[in-house]
């Protein structure tokens, strides 16, 4: 089958892998859509090193070409996309819910081989079906969207409160996009003036390139902070700019030290938190039901969508950080 390998930073190929086999309680899916996403760019970078060549991405859509033996409710051909990150089941964490935090889970893409293929396998558990009323388009984006939805869930925001979003890229966009379907104002930060398009075409209200943003937060009452650039410059500007009695939410994966004043924190009574990925198997749910309903178009952040053969270009256009979603197509 055809594969696109990182066989070295900045470099991936279109090259032929054996067909994986399927194993008992899993699907073969015959991937049709791929979504390029930030953990994709580190390792295509080579600021997190693989064991090469590796098979990277986590974000398919496909249909069923084959089951395991002893997998029930799928029929080959139906529609699906896969949550991509395996909890382990068992520990603590994940029988209170919280798998998003499993000290043992499996990330596709990440810790195993990804699905870059024209055919991958993955544990029935892990694979929902894709409504009818849900396009192929929207259906690739439904896994990004759960991460949005997941950190803006575990916050306190709520109808009728403003927040503000540092950071434009994928996650940034459908929280936007998310937290204005459900009746919260949006003020939307990025140093890219084409993001901050996309951001106020999604309904942010006020979108802002830098600057001195604490009076403005503190005037317009922002009560959520959403840090989800993942650099440490702009998880420092979060946590020294966030309003009095606001909430501070890390969702962005930046692994550089970042300062604050804790007495600030202290005394003005700013909480911080930070969101990982989506908990399995109730936020996968949710999220498919609000595009299944129309409620969410997550398919609107896409900018590019390239052939499998331009994975490489795909990548790189990824790595420039100006574009919305990539999606590849097989
Ligand atoms: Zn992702
Ligand atoms: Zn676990």
């Amino acid at each position: 089958m055809r594969a696109a390998l990182l066989v070295a930073p900045k470099k991936i190929e279109i090259g032929e892998m054996t067909e994986p086999r399927v194993g008992a309680d899993e699907i073969l899916i015959e991937s049709s859509r791929f979504g390029v996403c930030g953990s994709d760019v580190s390792f295509y970078l080579g600021h997190r090193v693989a064991p090469y060549p590796f098979l990277l991405g986590h974000e398919v859509f496909g249909r069923v070409a084959a089951l395991g033996d002893g997998v029930a409710n799928f029929e080959i051909g139906q529609r699906v996309i896969v949550e991509p990150n395996y909890p382990c089941g068992v520990c603590a964490f994940c029988r209170a819910g919280r798998g998003a935090i499993c000290p043992d889970k499996k990330a596709i893409g990440v810790t195993a081989p990804g699905c870059f293929a024209a055919l991958f396998t993955a544990p029935a558990e892990f694979v929902w079906q894709v409504p009818d009323d849900i396009s192929d388009a929207d259906a690739v984006v439904i896994e990004p969207l759960a991460v949005s939805l997941h950190a803006l869930w575990q916050s306190r925001a709520r109808m009728g409160d403003t927040i503000a979003v540092i950071g434009c890229g994928a996650t940034g966009l459908l929280l936007i996009h998310a937290a204005v379907a459900q009746g919260i104002r949006v003020l939307a930060h990025d140093k890219l003036a084409d993001k901050l398009t996309l951001a106020r075409q999604l309904g942010a209200v006020i979108v802002i390139e830098s600057g001195d943003v604490a009076p403005l937060w503190r005037d317009e009452n922002v009560t959520t902070v959403f840090e989800c650039a993942g650099v440490s410059a702009t998880v420092e500007l979060a946590l020294s700019a966030a309003p009095r009695g606001s909430q501070v939410v890390l969702v962005g994966l930046s692994a550089s030290p970042a300062s604050f004043i804790p007495l600030r924190l202290v005394r003005e009574g700013i909480r911080v938190s930070g969101s990982m990925i989506y908990d399995h198997p109730a936020d996968f749910a949710r999220t498919i039901a609000l595009v299944k309903h129309g409620i969410l178009q997550p398919a609107q952040i896409v900018t590019d969508t390239l052939t499998f053969d331009q994975m490489d270009r795909a990548l790189q256009l990824a790595s420039t950080g100006q574009a919305g979603k990539v999606v590849v197509t097989m």
